[in-house]
């Protein structure tokens, strides 16, 4: 599979998207107009502008760039009964729940009846824009593992749930029209069903069912990805059985789930529960799902932003033989782009933002700064879609038809080139500081590196860094940083087990991680001494899964789970605190000078 490009289907979706980014300027200027247009009598535009106008000008020049704070007086009066009118021009349908979190809370999002059309119309760009490389994908089935989550209804009625819950619920997606391109092996009502363990198990079921048919598998989010692979790990047996004999696991008791796996598991299989034995029982994982689903020609995921530390995970798992793609940059506010060069090494994954989906103006940053979400930005300051520069970095602020005017979803992009005239942006990393103690301030992506420095020591020694999430300890004299970390042995003959460590190594890994943070932390540490030595606490095997579960019992949704990259609630903490092997701390400070 080179990058050459092939016939393809869906010729008239890739001229449109021809159309939309040769005219990126223009079609951003009429999306605007459109925008204040249907919104221009609502009660939130017309603090600013008059009854009516639909001046870009006085827009730019009156309407505050906001961050959640500056909406959500608004969105709760809706979601307490209120007219839709207070934002939206259009009746507003339900509010997506956001995986941020605004005190604790999470954020809510208005959408409108026709937001769904503009989700589909990126959906249905993502198979034209993958046939270009991959030929033959209507010969076979799509694993794609999709979940829903049980939704709470606002005061007033409106449904709020997750925006994927949302998708998979509508006609768009239940009553698609049949196509060879997207026959996924997932029953609906296996996707549909709120039960996530259930959900995973028939999912998982009819793919390894129709293992011999499967040309792609995917999930949203890499994490779901892997956690499937571990929920395989778990119950490859119990799935044996069912295979070997025809009959569901009577721990799957939802019953949409039963009656459609009574279709998948139509009779009893033994040769193919021998062949899923055969290959579950191997010594190694190394290459399983190249193993398990042998015609698999790509893996499609999010492996951008936090999602990055799972692309070497899910690299052993394909023992590096199948591309890992990345399509989609969506949220709950407003799905945004499109990754053209699907092939492209996860690392130089960039999105274009389709000019039609909303109007988009960016936050120039300096790079590696951020803006503190309470900040004030002059709304002057705002770069149009087609004027930003590539190599700068940027916060994107959305206005959408669903009544969010200049709003700062919280994500740092860089533009790295353009499309046409549509530029095409990594994601750098969600605007925020994930752990502080003193003056240091260190955000996601300042995580991220360090520990991605440390990893390369770990790898050395056979061991992969499963997943990793950060607490600043403040119990100690001076606080400290704690990273927990669950972590995997990949040499042939120890799979799976931590045990045993080389003596010294997590304490090199600490202070690696140390040496990788910024010129602050290291002052405070070395200079100031007003953080303590990092510390590392290696947590049992499954413990990131356990403290997934914790957060879905709380209200997240599987689909849209990302690890926390710090830890806040007392009770995920209490729950990570219960799973410590070992603690381990730096032995030396790092280096630092003026
Ligand atoms: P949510 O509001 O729960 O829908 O989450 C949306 C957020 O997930 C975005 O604002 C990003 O921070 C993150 N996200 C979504 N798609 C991607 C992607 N392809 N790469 C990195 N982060 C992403």
């Amino acid at each position: 599979m080179d990058g050459k490009k092939l016939e393809y289907k869906g010729e008239d979706a890739l001229r449109g998207l021809e159309y939309l980014t040769k005219n990126a300027g223009e079609v951003q200027r009429s999306i605007l107009k459109e925008i204040l247009t249907r919104n221009s009598r609502t009660e939130y535009l017309n603090k600013y502008m008059e009854e009516y106008s639909v001046d870009v000008p006085t827009y730019r020049r009156r309407v505050p760039v906001v961050t959640y704070a500056g909406v959500k007086p608004y969105i709760q009066r809706i979601a307490n009964g209120e007219d839709s009118s207070i934002l939206s021009g259009s009746p507003i349908t339900e509010m997506l729940i956001s995986s941020g979190t605004s005190a604790g809370e999470p954020k809510l999002m208005p959408s409108i009846a026709e937001d769904l059309h503009r989700r589909t119309y990126l959906y249905n760009l993502i198979m034209p824009i993958m046939n270009q490389y991959v030929p033959g994908l209507d010969q076979g089935k799509a694993m794609y593992l999709l979940f829903v989550k049980a939704e709470m209804p606002t005061p007033s009625g409106l449904p709020a749930r997750p925006v994927l819950t949302s998708y998979y619920k509508s006609q768009h997606f239940k009553c698609r029209a049949r196509d060879p391109f997207n026959d996924l092996t997932s029953p609906d009502k296996a996707i549909l069903c709120t039960d996530s363990r259930q959900s995973m198990y028939c999912q998982l079921l009819a793919g390894l069912v129709h293992r011999h048919r499967v040309l792609r598998l995917g999930a949203v989010f890499a994490s779901a990805l892997l956690r499937a692979i571990s929920f395989l790990e778990f119950n490859w047996s119990s799935f044996c059985d069912d295979i070997r004999t025809g009959q569901l696991s009577p721990s799957i008791t939802d019953s949409g789930c039963r009656l459609a796996m009574a279709g998948v598991l139509a009779s009893a299989d033994p040769g193919l529960a021998d062949e899923v034995e055969a290959i579950c029982r191997r010594a190694s994982w190394k290459g399983i799902i190249c193993h398990m689903w042998p015609r698999a020609k790509y893996i499609e995921a999010v492996l951008t932003g936090t999602m990055a530390q799972y692309i070497p995970a899910l690299e052993f798992y394909t023992a590096g033989r199948i591309p890992l793609v990345c399509v989609m940059y969506a949220s709950s506010e407003c799905y945004l782009g499109v990754n053209l060069d699907p092939l492209c090494d996860p690392a130089d994954v960039a999105y274009t933002l389709l000019p039609n989906m909303a109007y988009f103006e960016f936050i120039p940053l300096e790079k590696g700064l951020q803006l503190p979400e309470e900040e004030a930005v002059p709304g002057d300051k705002l770069v149009d879609l087609v004027d930003v520069k590539v190599g700068c970095y940027y916060e994107i602020v959305v206005t959408t038809f669903a009544g969010l005017y200049r709003y700062r979803i919280g994500d740092i992009l860089q533009v790295v080139g353009f499309h046409n005239s549509a530029p095409k942006f990594r994601f750098i990393c969600r605007r925020n500081v994930v752990l502080s103690i003193d003056n240091d301030k260190t955000n996601e992506e300042d995580l991220h590196k360090s520990i991605t420095a440390a990893k390369r020591l770990l790898k050395a020694h056979d061991y992969l860094l499963v997943e990793y999430t950060s607490y600043a300890d403040t119990s100690t004299i001076p606080g400290h940083y704690v990273l927990f970390w669950e972590l995997a042995c990949i040499s042939e003959e120890e799979v799976g087990t931590v045990a045993p460590l080389e003596e010294g190594l997590l304490e090199e890994c600490c202070h690696v991680v140390e040496e990788s943070l910024d010129y602050v932390y290291r002052r405070c540490r070395s200079f100031d001494k007003s953080v303590g030595p990092l510390e590392i606490r290696l947590l049992e095997e499954g413990a990131f899964d356990a403290l997934m579960d914790l957060c879905i019992s709380h209200g997240g949704s599987i689909n849209q789970y990302k690890t926390p990259r710090c830890i806040e609630s007392n009770a995920a903490l209490e729950l990570l605190n219960s799973k410590i092997v070992a603690c381990f701390f730096s032995h030396r400070e790092p280096a630092w000078s003026p």
